[in-house]
């Protein structure tokens, strides 16, 4: 059984990476901001705790993750490989990752690092637009929908995450160094860590992150075309 972790800043392309490889490997996706978002929307007690965090682009208590994390994964029994996706974000969080694998027999296999410059992020993040209904990405200059304002797949409205706003961006960013230099070395340690430079276009991402799950499901073999 498989898990893999997409570690990388807001804007790296997290989310896009997680789609591709969604679809190419069946992973089940854990993105604790969609889950998050969701019980937000929806009015929830964890909603009702978290959305102010969110609002100031601040870490949601290591509390409440484990909570919306062991619930989905309880939701999703049998032979599931799982993607996280922002997830960990602390080392209080990875420490609770491993428990939650060890307890449904599996592991974590590797950990893709995105990266890409501080300028690359900021422009990203302020030109992301969100399907309301589905979720799709987009963005107002890299990846335009056919007609503006509206989703090719659902034909649902697109908005602007609050949370990205200039000002919650740079709260979210320097959150985001601080944090993930202690979980790169953290899981550098264990030898699992594989840089992906996510400044290029999503695809090459998408690519190299394709060719080591390949390679390491077929014992290392070359990836079949
Ligand atoms: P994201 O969509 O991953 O950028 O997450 C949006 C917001 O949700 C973050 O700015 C945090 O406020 C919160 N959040 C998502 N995942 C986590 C996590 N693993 N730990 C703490 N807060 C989180």
């Amino acid at each position: 059984m498989q898990a893999i972790v997409l570690l990388g800043a807001p804007g790296a392309g997290k989310g896009t990476a997680a789609d591709g490889l969604q679809e190419e490997f069946g992973f089940l996706h854990v993105s604790t901001g969609n889950m998050l978002r969701e019980a937000v929307a929806g009015g929830t007690s964890v909603g009702h705790e978290a959305e102010p965090f969110m609002q100031a682009g601040e870490l949601v208590p290591d509390r409440i993750i484990g909570h919306v994390v062991e619930e989905v994964l309880d939701s999703h029994k049998g032979g599931a490989r799982y993607m996280f996706d922002g997830y960990p974000r602390t080392l209080t969080q990875a420490d609770m990752l491993d428990a939650c694998l060890k307890s449904r027999a599996s592991e974590l296999n590797h950990v893709f690092y995105l990266s890409a410059p501080r300028g690359i992020l900021v422009g990203r993040l302020a030109g992301r637009r969100i399907c309301a209904s589905c979720g799709a990405n987009y963005h107002l200059v890299n990846v335009q929908p056919k007609v503006g304002g509206v989703c090719d797949r659902c034909s649902g409205e697109l908005y602007q995450r609050p949370d990205d706003s200039e000002e919650t961006v740079n709260t979210r960013l320097n959150i985001y160094e601080e944090m993930t230099r202690e979980l790169a070395d953290h899981y550098e340690k264990r030898s699992l860590l594989q840089p992906i430079d996510s400044s290029r276009r999503p695809e090459d991402a998408i690519d190299d992150i394709t060719r080591i799950l390949r390679s390491s499901e077929g014992g290392g073999q070359a990836v079949s075309p």
